[in-house]
C-alpha cells in the first residue's frame, strides 16, 4: 500500500462533557480529493484543528506523509497547507506582501519566494492582482489569496475548513474548481470539509460525518448504492435523519 497523505486512527476529542468526536478513522491517499460532509455542529472543525494541530487529542493518532504529528509536528505540518474558516490575511497589506511574508515564515528564500508567489497567483487566475490591497478584493478573491498563500510550501496535502462560507454562488464555484484542479494537475491530497453537498463531485471520495462520527465513507456512487439512494442529496439526509 503506498503512503497515505493523512491517516487518522481512533480520533476523539471534547470540550468538556462528551465527545465533539469520537473514534474517527481514515486515511486520504496521495492525491485524492475527500469531501468531509457534515452539518453544523457535525465536527468538522473540531477534526480540523486537531488536523492542524491547533488542539492536541488526548486519544488516537494522525499522521501526514507517514509522519506522526505528535512525535514530529513541524515535520508532519511542513507537509501540509491549511486554509481556515475565517479569513486570516492582513487587509493593509498588497497581496504580495501578505504572500511574502508567510513565504518568509517557512524559510523560503525572496527570490524563490517572489517566482511561487507568481506561479500561485498565476494558477488561481490571479496573476493581475499582487499589488492590491487585500482590503480592494472581493471575498472569492480574498480566499484565492488565502489558497495561493497555502501552495507556498508546495504541500503534499491541502486542507480546508469551509473556505466557501460567506462567498455568493460563482464565487464558491471558482474555489471549488480551482481546488479541484490542483488535485487533478499537480497531484495533491485534499482534504475539504463542508456542509454544502454541491461542492462535492461525483467523482470524490466522501466522507459523511454527523454528532462527531463517521456515518458513511467512500466514492459517491458506493455510499449513495450502499444507502439506497439515487444521489448526494437523498443519502445525506437520509444518515443523518436516522441518528
Ligand atoms: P460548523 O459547520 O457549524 O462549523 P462543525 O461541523 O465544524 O460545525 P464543530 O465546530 O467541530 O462542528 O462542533 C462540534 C461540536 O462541538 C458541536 O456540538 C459544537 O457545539 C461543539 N463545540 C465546538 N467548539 C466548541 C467549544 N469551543 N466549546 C464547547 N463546545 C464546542
Amino acid at each position: 500500500m503506498t503512503e497515505s497523505a493523512l491517516e487518522i486512527d481512533g480520533l476523539s476529542y471534547g470540550y468538556g462533557r462528551g465527545f465533539a468526536i469520537e473514534d474517527i478513522s481514515f486515511r486520504i491517499g496521495q492525491g485524492e480529493f475527500t469531501a468531509l460532509l457534515g452539518p453544523n455542529g457535525a465536527g468538522k472543525t473540531t477534526l480540523f484543528s486537531l488536523i492542524t494541530r491547533l488542539f492536541e487529542a488526548p486519544r488516537g493518532k494522525i499522521s501526514v506523509c507517514g509522519i506522526n504529528l505528535r512525535e514530529r509536528p513541524t515535520k508532519a505540518l511542513a507537509h501540509m497547507g491549511v486554509v481556515f474558516q475565517q479569513p486570516t490575511l492582513d487587509l493593509d497589506l498588497t497581496v504580495r506582501q501578505n504572500l511574502h511574508y508567510f513565504a518568509s515564515l517557512h524559510g523560503i528564500g525572496r527570490r524563490d519566494a517572489a517566482d511561487r508567489i507568481d506561479e500561485a497567483l498565476e494558477r488561481l487566475d490571479m496573476g493581475e492582482r499582487d499589488k492590491e490591497k487585500v482590503r480592494q478584493l472581493n471575498g472569492g478573491h480574498r480566499r484565492r489569496v488565502e489558497l495561493a498563500r497555502a501552495l507556498l510550501h508546495r504541500p503534499d496535502l491541502l486542507v480546508l475548513d469551509e473556505p466557501t462560507v460567506g462567498l455568493d454562488v460563482p464565487a464558491r464555484r471558482g474555489i471549488v474548481e480551482h481546488v479541484h484542479d490542483l488535485c487533478r494537475t499537480q497531484g495533491m491530497a485534499v482534504l475539504w470539509a463542508t456542509h454544502l453537498i454541491d461542492e462535492v463531485y461525483p467523482d470524490d471520495r466522501v466522507v459523511v460525518i454527523h454528532k462527531g462520527h463517521i456515518l458513511a465513507d467512500g466514492s459517491v456512487a458506493e455510499v449513495n448504492q450502499n444507502n439506497s439512494s439515487a444521489n448526494l442529496t437523498q443519502t445525506f439526509h437520509r444518515l443523518i435523519n436516522q441518528v
